[in-house]
């Protein structure tokens, strides 16, 4: 079984977050990027399967700036066996990014392909479904433990009141939460060897996907600052404070 795993390149989780000064969005110069956390996870899913004997390969896809590829030799050291960059200068936004992830699917035909819940650039929790809708394949989203029993998956997603377990039928989508595992470092001689290993580069046009962003972003602020607070001398005045002062937010 061959499984797709999209991975986007991101501002680091460590970094502290700049917001350019007129407010246009946010500061990339300079700024280390790595794999969104959750496709972390998603390829490192994936690789257990293939351990398992279920997969039999796994191929790792990234949209965006040449710089991607840097994205892509990190899932390849992690285990992925090729790549394929899809490159592009524009702003990719969730619908485009499905469309052109679903003109992959359609040439590499996946039985399954697991990717992050949300990038944690944009926060959108968008695109894994987005991709299930244009395909017409059951989704799982929000997975914290994958079970493959033939051409059916058993998928048990995080939900408000606690987990829910649901059948799909293979093909299918798969988007990773936070405890679905804990994905591995890559190893020296792995990182050597991935750098061996393919990575087909196409651009938007040849998938025939016009990747133009369809909404605009008007501005970006900071968070307001946290003003400092105030100690209380005792229970007395604590509650004076809370009648007196308390607003609700
Ligand atoms: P989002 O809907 O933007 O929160 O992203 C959800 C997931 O879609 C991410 O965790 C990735 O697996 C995938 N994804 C989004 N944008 C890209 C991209 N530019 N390249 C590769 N995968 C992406």
């Amino acid at each position: 079984m061959k499984i797709l795993v999209p991975v986007k390149r991101v501002v680091d989780f460590n970094v502290k977050i700049r917001v350019r000064p007129d407010g246009t969005g946010i500061d990339t110069a300079n700024v280390k990027m790595s794999m969104n956390p959750f496709d972390e996870i998603a390829v490192e899913e994936a690789i257990r399967l293939k351990e398992k004997g279920v997969a039999s390969e796994i191929v790792a896809v990234s949209l965006g700036v040449a710089a991607c590829a840097e994205t892509i030799r990190t899932a390849l050291a992690m285990g992925a066996d090729r790549g394929i960059l899809v490159e592009t200068d524009a702003d990719l936004q969730p619908l485009a990014v499905a469309k052109l992830l679903r003109a992959i699917v359609q040439r590499e035909n996946p039985r399954l392909v697991i990717m992050g819940k949300q990038a944690i650039d944009d926060d959108m929790n968008a695109t894994g479904q987005m991709l299930a809708a244009l395909l017409g394949w059951p989704q799982g989203t929000f997975a914290s433990k994958l079970e493959i029993a033939g051409e059916v998956l058993n998928v048990t997603r995080e939900i408000d009141g606690g987990l829910e377990t649901i059948a799909l039928t293979l093909p299918a989508i798969v988007t990773a939460d936070l405890r679905l595992n804990e994905p591995r470092y890559a190893s020296l001689p792995n990182i050597m060897k991935a750098r061996k290993k393919p990575i087909e580069t196409l651009k938007p046009d040849a998938l025939g996907v016009d990747p133009a962003p369809r909404l605009a972003v008007l501005t970006v602020v900071e968070p307001a600052k946290r003003q400092a607070g105030a100690k209380v001398a005792d229970v007395a005045e604590l509650v004076s404070k809370l009648r007196s002062e308390a607003k609700v937010i």
